[in-house]
């Protein structure tokens, strides 16, 4: 390799690392612009850090802005606290062993479980609201849980919040695009056919006035949010300088916010609405098929909450939770057939079957 191409090579890895983020292991992330629809990125759940899982944000051009949301992490149950981790791990604490603390962004529950939340400002409100629903009575924890979660799945604020980040962000992503194509392809195409040359000095020369300019841009957009961005002028500084920083200028601003992040599926006008529907049905499986669902008189707080959302947004019960074709007994959660005669699914836990329609 020769030095330019060491050089062009730290560069690539530098913007990768830049495009790394460590966030809960059970966020959504959705990118998009403000005409397009949106597409969602998850984290890679098998890495755990901190209680949280590395995600790569979008990287390609056209630059992308960013917005965040993230499932209902804590479901209040009568006798414990469930804990979601990642999609697939729950743990269940009792009320009584709940030793709360945060750590920066990271809420510890008790000696063994910690959940990272996306900043340190939500892990301090939902040590404040864990609190508050330890010392409830277990109807009110149950009510405080249903508020919590009608608010998470407000969907015009859920848009609403993803298009600022992608209108505030648009000048910022746009010549973050042209400083990309000119560091990653005109500069190295010039380097190709002339070597060291004054010629790659001059293309050095206009990637530095572009940062500057995206410096300069990245102080007028976060202007009115100073208290939202930290270390802002620093961070400034190192957009003039440093192209890693330059290129991705526009992700702190489409993350900062102090709204708490929608649940996902309160994003139904952001996203394609075939996959959404795909991603509610999941959801519903999930929250309405527990062990026990055939036979207990109520539906776990999630899936109450699921089914007045879905009311509310005019979806038919047979879209949520179509019913099954099959001819044999079926898991209503994973979707698996059974032989007649088997009554729970093991996969799922001992979820009860469902027995085909007469
Ligand atoms: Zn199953």
């Amino acid at each position: 390799m020769t030095d330019g191409q060491t050089l062009f090579a730290v560069f690539a890895l530098l913007y990768l690392i830049e495009c790394l983020r460590l966030m809960p292991s059970t966020a959504w992330m959705a990118a998009g612009s403000v005409k397009s629809r949106w597409s969602t990125i998850r984290p890679w759940m098998r890495f755990q850090i901190a209680g949280g899982s590395p995600l790569l944000l979008s990287a390609w051009p056209p630059l992308q802005a960013h917005t965040l949301a993230l499932p209902w992490l804590f479901i209040p149950e009568h006798e414990v606290l469930r804990v979601r981790l990642t999609d697939r791990m729950i743990v269940n604490i009792s009320w009584e062993k709940l030793a709360l603390r945060v750590e920066e962004a990271t809420l510890h529950l008790d000696s063994a479980t910690s959940v990272r939340l996306a900043s340190s400002a939500q892990a301090q409100t939902w040590l404040q609201r864990l609190a508050e629903w330890r010392d409830l009575a277990p109807e009110k924890r149950r009510d405080a849980f249903l508020q919590h979660a009608r608010a998470s799945l407000d969907t015009q604020a859920a848009k609403q919040t993803a298009a600022e980040a992608a209108k505030r962000t648009r000048s910022l992503r746009r010549l973050a695009t042209l400083h990309f194509i000119w560091c990653f392809g005109v500069i190295s195409v010039i380097y190709h056919r002339f070597g060291d040359s004054l010629l790659v000095l001059g293309g050095a020369a206009v990637l530095l006035v572009l940062q500057i300019i995206q410096s300069w841009l990245f102080l007028c957009t976060t202007r009115q949010m100073k208290a939202l961005i930290p270390y802002r002028r620093w961070r400034a500084l190192g957009i003039a300088f440093l192209p890693q920083l330059a290129m991705r200028a526009a992700d702190v601003v489409s993350l900062a916010t102090n709204h708490e992040p929608p649940h996902p599926l309160a994003w139904r006008v952001l996203l394609d609405e075939k996959f959404w529907l795909q991603t509610a049905r999941q959801f519903w499986r999930e929250a309405r098929y527990v062990p026990g669902w055939s036979h207990n008189d109520s539906m776990p707080p999630e899936a109450e909450a699921l089914q007045t959302f879905f009311r509310h947004e005019n979806i038919a019960e047979a879209d949520y939770d179509p019913p099954s074709a099959a001819k044999l007994p079926v898991c209503p959660r994973c979707g698996a057939e059974f032989q007649t005669g088997i009554a729970t699914c093991k996969d799922c836990g001992g979820v009860e079957l469902r027995n085909p329609a007469a």
